[in-house]
């Protein structure tokens, strides 16, 4: 069994379901995961927005233009009018059912119920279409096996009982369409894995049904070295391990969902990053192995918040991390980076939320200064101890650039530096110029 999962842009079109439609005929068993239509879930968290704000006026006047928006997808889409009619009928279900909110309560609830219309409707349409080609599939409701537990992680044992009970309900069957991203929560209400979540609900319907790999089908040739939005000449990454995947899927690297990794790797599933629109690429494979070249790529995480806590009083002492660990655990903000001296230390957050609260409970330590606007630069390869030299070319590299953190040595995949947004793009284009070698880190 395979996992094929398509993104928004995959099947953001009348003619991108039909390619997806060509490009899973085979007599592979599979399980195709879908996002929904590129925009939808941009346009239902709109939707939500104006219904929380009980401006439903305006909440009506953007569900009618999606509604137009997918009655016109339906009308290229399908060519009898059995379809068109039935595509019709369930497009008024799903945006009636949309609409209902706009005369009722709007709570959190109904939210989740609203965004979850997206891939419902893509894996429906979906679905319509293979009926009218003949090709035989079958659409298995994902809120029938995907669930969250109470503290939002996916109920791994859950799933792979439910999902293999739907799928002995269809044996004989080779393919199937389900929906990426929704999922039941611990109340068995309505839920999701949160945004970009559909390449996690592959990699857990992965691990679940035991597949032999994950393909995420996306709009580019797989992983890049550098981030292709800002510097010119990147290339797709051909090998990467589960780990500096993680890496780079967790500082930036837009294409995978960084929770998405885990479940692969727990069940070693190799996940294959591929192409929807040059199918023919061979993207980027993520095993267990890391092979080729000791800097394979960087990534970058903006919004990055630093604190540095001075205290030569306190530091010496055992127990003092402890106590500010502790800080943040209170306010449930992980930290990303973390660099220590003899009477200082620093680490970083992306999640400031609850920023003033921690810098007041932090000062009880010690003098606290915040930089804020600051960018996480990591650098991922293979540095095993024997290799050196890594180093040195990253700091040549940025010698001209300000460095306010350095993390090295956390793990072996991964070197980060703390800079200003502000000198990301050049960070990012002069480490492009000088630690690849784009041979060996694509061999
Ligand atoms: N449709 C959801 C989103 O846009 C999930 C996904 O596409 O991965 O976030
Ligand atoms: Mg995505």
């Amino acid at each position: 069994m395979k996992i094929l999962k398509f993104g928004g842009t995959s099947v953001g079109s009348a003619e991108r379901m039909k390619a997806v439609a060509s490009l899973i005929q085979n007599d592979e068993p599979k399980i195709v995961v879908l996002s929904a239509m590129s925009g939808t879930t941009n346009a239902l968290v709109q939707i939500a927005e104006k219904l929380h704000q009980n401006m439903n006026q305006e909440a009506r006047a953007l569900i009618d233009a999606l509604h137009d928006k997918y009655k016109q997808v339906a009308e290229e889409l399908y060519s009898s009018p059995a379809k068109k009619k039935q595509a019709e009928e369930l497009l008024i279900n799903h945006f009636e059912y949309i609409r209902s909110f706009t005369l009722d309560l709007f709570t959190i609830h109904e939210e989740r119920a609203v965004l979850a219309q997206g891939e419902l409707l893509s894996t429906a349409l979906f679905q319509f279409y293979l009926e009218e080609q003949n090709l035989p599939s079958v659409l298995l409701p994902a809120l029938n096996f995907m669930k969250i537990d109470e503290n939002e992680e996916p109920d791994t044992e859950y799933i792979a009982k439910n999902l293999r009970s739907e799928l002995e309900q269809h044996t004989g069957n080779k393919l199937f369409i389900t929906q990426g991203y929704i999922c039941r929560n611990a109340f068995g209400e309505v839920d999701n894995l949160k945004r970009g979540g559909s390449d996690y609900s592959a990699s857990l319907i992965g691990a679940a049904a035991d597949a032999e790999e994950i393909q995420i089908w996306t709009d580019i040739d797989g992983m890049h070295n550098n981030d292709p939005r800002i510097v010119k000449n990147t290339y797709p990454i051909a090998e990467l391990s589960f780990d500096e995947a993680a890496e780079l899927a967790y500082f930036g690297a837009k294409i995978l969902h960084p929770s998405s990794v885990y479940p692969a790797k727990q069940k070693d599933i190799p996940v294959r990053l591929l192409n929807t629109m040059q199918p023919e690429a061979k993207g980027t494979i993520i095993t267990s192995q890391s092979k080729g070249g000791s800097i394979k790529a960087v990534a970058a995480k903006d919004d990055i918040t630093a604190i540095k806590i001075k205290s030569g009083r306190m530091l010496l002492a055992y127990g003092f991390l402890r106590s500010v660990f502790e800080v943040f655990e209170r306010y449930k903000t992980p930290i990303d980076m973390i660099t220590t001296s003899e009477v200082a230390v620093s680490l970083t957050i992306d999640n400031s939320k609850f920023l003033d609260e921690i810098v007041r409970e932090l000062k009880e330590f010690g003098q606290v200064e915040v930089d804020q606007e600051q960018t996480i630069i990591c650098v991922v390869g293979d540095f095993i101890a024997e290799r050196s030299g890594s180093g040195l070319k990253i700091f040549e590299a940025l010698q001209y650039i300000p460095l306010r953190m350095i993390s090295y040595g956390g793990s072996k995949n991964n070197i980060s530096l703390l800079i200003n947004t502000t000198d990301k793009v050049e960070a990012l284009t002069r480490l492009n110029d000088g630690i690849f070698e784009r041979n060996t880190a694509n061999a």
